[in-house]
């Protein structure tokens, strides 16, 4: 039987056939039992009636021998005749119901002595008054005594056989007791014991099925069921292996691409030759590069889990790595100098955040890119051009001066013709002071951050000083100005000088670059700085020169260009803002007009 519907099956016909065993010897006993009573009853039991009513005759036929020795001789062999009829009906009964030993020579003997008490009646009517009474008395009393006697014996023979029988009937009742007891403890041990049997056998597979599913759910993927027998759950624990199979199978695949994918990405940021380190979300170190190593003179087993600042101990960095990550403000780089061996090197700081699943951050990438080289060139340019630009100023001003006494005839006259080449002259060398100025400007604010002389100052004198310059010009070229000031601006911490430098030329390139329509000036504030813009109307900056115009010598190209235009102005208050901490940035439309935006720090945090 392969199914467990079929072993269900067996078992069942198996217990249905005990059962019908147990049925069959109860109704077996019970007939038997039935059996024995029943004979018990109708032969010993009819035997004894018989004998019993031949007595009865026998007892009758005396009454008549003694009416015949009365005289009443009719009444008498009437008597005597009617109960001869019944003892031969009842004797003729018994000798054909004759069922125990011993029965048999009874009868005869009963058969034997009536005879001879028949014959003794005959001879009785032959005799005389007195002898009859005397032959009476001598001789048919004591034969019918016999007789008597043996119909006793008879009697007897049947009860003690009817006694035995019952006495039989008593233990074979008491037989089937035991019988059916034993039958039925027996039918139920033997079908105990096939519900065992059973319940372990064919039951057994189910509980190691639940157990392997178990250890599948406790995270054992590979665990295989036993196949115990080839039936329904045999088939089930089949499918269940080829599913926890498939199961491992693909988590072994998951795992070995998810793993070749950590090499690779491992080998990849090994081989980035700047230093690099990866924090998790509480800026605990989880990993570093060859080169952050070596530069740091760490060791990733010594740092792994130690805080970044336990092991970079810069909190102007950590600082950087916390806005960067909490604000998920956008990471422009922050250049940071290092000193390591007597050698001071200069890294361009990027992070990116790690996101899981959920978008939220679960670690950082800190690179450190090493701008050590170009910082250098850009400080020799710096001195180059600070250098060159303090040997050509003393020049210059000389020139300067000798075409101003020229011009104004301190050396003599000059006819017109000269006159305006010593004009144009001037024009150039102004020109050429003003590139000269702005470039010592420049190298000065680069090199030098002492030249600041940061206070309180209030944002509105600026505005008013730095347009009441630009008056005759705004006029000359027709355009009106706006303000849109918040009230109660809070004061900037500032040097006055040089913030009004900013915004003069802000103001003056929104002129220059404005052919019609109107100047807009404004400012409002936040919590912590101060916002201060200049919007104009004019020609507009192409999208992609809206960060690079703050570069240095960076003109728009394709347009025409101011002859004023050094390309140096927005390099210069690019300089001043960054150094008070705040921001310069532009929108623009081209043909729409520019929005140039600066921001300054309030008086009170700087003062917190
Ligand atoms: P420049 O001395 O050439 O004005 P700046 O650094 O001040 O130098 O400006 C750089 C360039 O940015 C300018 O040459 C010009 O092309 C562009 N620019 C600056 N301000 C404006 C403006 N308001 N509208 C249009 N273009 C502007």
């Amino acid at each position: 039987m392969k199914t467990i519907k079929g072993k269900l099956t067996v078992v069942y016909i198996a217990l249905v056939m005990i059962i019908l065993v147990v049925g069959a010897v109860s109704v077996l006993n019970v007939y038997t039992l039935g059996k024995s009573i029943d004979g018990l009853i109708t032969d010993n039991y009819k035997s004894i009636d018989a004998v019993d009513k031949m007595r009865r005759a026998i007892d009758a036929q005396d009454r008549g021998i003694l009416k015949y020795l009365q005289g009443e001789k009719e009444d008498a062999v009437e008597l005597f005749y009617e109960n001869n009829d019944q003892f031969n009906k009842w004797y003729y009964f018994e000798k054909y119901n004759i069922t125990e030993k011993g029965e048999e020579d009874a009868v005869k003997k009963v058969n034997t002595k009536y005879v001879q008490f028949n014959k003794m009646l005959s001879e009785l009517q032959e005799k005389d008054n007195v002898s009859a009474n005397d032959f009476y008395k001598k001789d048919i009393t004591p034969t019918l005594n016999e007789l008597k006697t043996d119909l006793d014996a008879l009697s007897e023979l049947n009860e003690k056989a009817m006694f035995d029988k019952k006495q039989l009937t008593s233990s074979s009742a008491e037989h089937s007791i035991y019988i059916i007891f034993i039958v039925s403890i027996s039918a139920a041990a033997v079908g105990l014991f096939l519900s065992v049997i059973f319940t372990n056998k064919y039951i057994r597979p189910i509980y190691l099925l639940i157990n392997a599913v178990k250890s599948v759910k406790e995270g054992e993927v590979n665990k295989q069921a036993p196949i115990v027998y080839d039936d329904e759950i045999g088939l089930l624990a089949r499918e269940f292996n080829n599913m926890t199979y498939r199961l491992y199978e693909f988590e072994k695949s998951t795992k070995g691409t998810l793993l070749a994918e950590k090499n690779r990405s491992t080998s990849i940021i090994k081989s980035i030759s700047d230093p690099l380190m990866v924090l998790d979300a509480s800026f605990k170190i989880k990993f570093v590069n060859d080169a952050c190593e070596s530069f740091f003179g760490i060791d990733e087993e010594n740092i792994f889990n130690k805080h970044f600042l336990q092991v970079v101990k810069r909190v102007d960095l950590y600082d950087y790595v916390f806005k960067v990550v909490s604000e998920g403000s956008e990471d422009e780089g922050e250049i940071i100098d290092i000193k390591r061996n007597n050698k001071i090197y200069f890294f361009n700081v990027t992070t990116r955040p790690i996101k899981d699943k959920d978008l939220k951050i679960d670690g950082v990438i800190v690179l450190f890119k090493n701008v050590t080289e170009l910082k250098q060139l850009e400080m020799l340019k710096t001195d180059f051009i600070g250098t060159v630009s303090h040997e050509l100023k003393t020049p210059l001003t000389s020139i300067m001066m000798g075409v101003g006494l020229l011009k104004n005839n301190k050396v003599g006259s000059l006819n017109e013709k000269q006159l305006r080449i010593i004009e144009t002259f001037q024009e150039d060398v102004e020109k050429l002071n003003e590139l000269v100025s702005n470039l010592l400007k420049i190298s000065k604010l680069e090199t030098d951050r002492a030249v600041f002389d940061i206070e309180p100052c209030n944002i509105l004198d600026v505005i008013n000083k730095s347009v009441e310059g630009y008056t005759e010009l705004l006029q000359e070229k027709r355009l009106s100005v706006y303000y849109e000031l918040s009230e109660n601006l809070p004061y900037v911490m500032a040097d006055y000088e040089k913030v009004t430098w900013v915004l003069n030329n802000i103001i003056s390139n929104a002129i220059r670059y404005t052919e019609k329509g109107y100047i807009t000036i404004g400012a409002y504030s936040d919590e912590n700085k101060v916002y201060i813009y200049v919007k104009d109307t004019g020609r507009g900056i192409p999208f992609e020169y809206l960060e690079k115009i703050f570069d240095k010598f960076v003109r728009v190209e394709g347009v025409q260009i101011m002859p004023e235009s050094t390309g140096l102005g927005l390099s210069i208050a690019k300089e001043i803002v960054e150094a008070h901490g705040g921001e310069i940035w532009c929108e623009s439309n081209v043909n729409e007009g520019s929005k140039f935006i600066f921001t300054l720090l309030i008086e009170s945090r700087d003062n917190e």
